[in-house]
């Protein structure tokens, strides 16, 4: 990891072509969801499964039970009884992952093994799928937080990927424009409002653009401050407790409507440690599934004049501390790193690990401080 170019995070890499074209077309969702080779991400009540130490997929034509299921789901979807309250299983296409050994293809141009998430939250009495038709999974545990952070990155990405669209089948089951069920089409990725009664206004299905609601995604701005040369680095501690751990990061927020990346950067920076943000530019971003958040990595550089990078804590109570570092000091520490969910820094405090974006904003400070100080010589 040289930090200089853009970084690929953890949660942030892809191997499945989202064909997000088709998902539209009945007969390319049928086709692929019917088809054999096609592999399924399993999760119970929103969690997905372990098999050993790797995320337990199903491949459709190795078991019986899931086609069997398949088989009960294929003539309801796009109608109000594929909702989850009513089948049981929340479904949603994920794409094709094109391998030497794919065997499915539509219409002689679209190529590559389905990937499906699927989500089984059953009540015996009221849904069509019962717990006695998924008891092949009963062997399995569900998935811990430190489960995810140890799979290789495309397959925690795939996780990633299915959660956060299962997670939002499982939870929006009604209308936001006149409270009527909602239902998935468009294979899992869009829900359509149930009221055909046009007498009712509802100002989602009646809207002239968007009549569905889609998944939502928040978005969050995680900033590394440094200097212009990229010899000092701002970084701050939280009142979140990590364990008994000291934990110094970059400093984060959510993004408010009608705010640009750059300004939501630039208040959250003097909200949190008063500092005043000269410029942002965004080097990498994470989705992250917990729950449904995109974390936009930016760095801000701030003009040392006396004024600008003075820190103070009065403004927002969320940080307990906030320092500048020498960079140097910061890229000794970070080259002794040899992998894990956390970096030991001086005196007994940590810095966060690989698998968070923050290390990538702190990588990329120090590969900056390098490269400028090594064109010096
Ligand atoms: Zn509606």
């Amino acid at each position: 990891m040289s930090g200089i170019s853009n970084p690929t995070t953890f949660f942030g890499e892809t191997d499945v072509n989202r064909v997000s074209f088709l998902r539209s077309d009945p007969e390319f969702v049928r086709s692929a969801l019917s088809d054999k080779s096609s592999i399924f991400v399993p999760f119970i009540s929103g969690e997905a499964l372990m098999e050993g130490k790797d995320l337990l997929t199903i491949n459709l034509g190795a078991h019986e039970e899931l086609q069997t299921i398949i088989h009960k789901l294929l003539p309801l979807l796009n109608t109000k009884e594929i909702r989850i309250d009513a089948s049981g299983v929340g479904l949603t296409f994920l794409g094709l992952k094109e391998t030497l050994d794919s065997s499915f293809e539509y219409k002689s141009t679209y190529k590559g093994t389905p990937y499906f998430g699927i989500n089984f939250e059953l009540n015996d009495d009221t849904t069509l799928i019962k717990l006695q038709d998924i008891s092949l999974l009963s062997q399995y545990r569900k998935v811990g937080r430190e489960d995810i952070f140890k799979l290789s990155n495309d397959v925690a990405s795939l996780y990633s990927h299915a959660k956060m669209y299962l997670d939002w089948l499982s939870k929006y089951k009604f209308c936001p424009g006149c409270g009527s069920v909602v239902y998935p089409i468009d294979a899992g990725t869009k829900l359509q409002c149930s009221n055909e009664d046009t007498s009712i206004r509802c100002n989602v299905r009646d809207a002239n653009v968007n009549n569905v609601c889609f998944p939502r995604t928040d978005p969050v701005v995680i900033v590394a401050m440094t200097s212009r040369d990229f010899s000092k680095i701002c970084l701050a501690r939280s009142r979140r407790r990590y364990g008994d751990f000291i934990m110094y990061s970059t400093i984060a927020g959510f993004m408010e409507p009608a705010e640009t990346v750059e300004n939501a950067c630039t208040r959250e920076i003097w909200e949190e440690t008063g500092i005043r943000c000269n410029e942002i530019s965004m080097i990498c971003t994470q989705p992250w599934p917990y729950p449904v958040n995109l974390m936009i990595g930016c760095l801000g550089i701030v003009d040392f004049n006396g004024i600008n990078e003075k820190i103070s804590l009065d403004h927002d109570a969320e940080l307990l501390d906030a320092q500048w570092f020498d960079t140097e000091e910061v890229t000794q520490y970070l080259d002794k790193y040899t992998g894990g969910s956390l970096l030991n820094f001086k005196d007994g405090i940590v810095l966060p690990g690989e698998t968070a974006v923050a290390y990538q904003l702190i990588s990329y400070v120090c590969g900056k401080f390098k490269k400028a100080n090594d064109s010096k010589l």
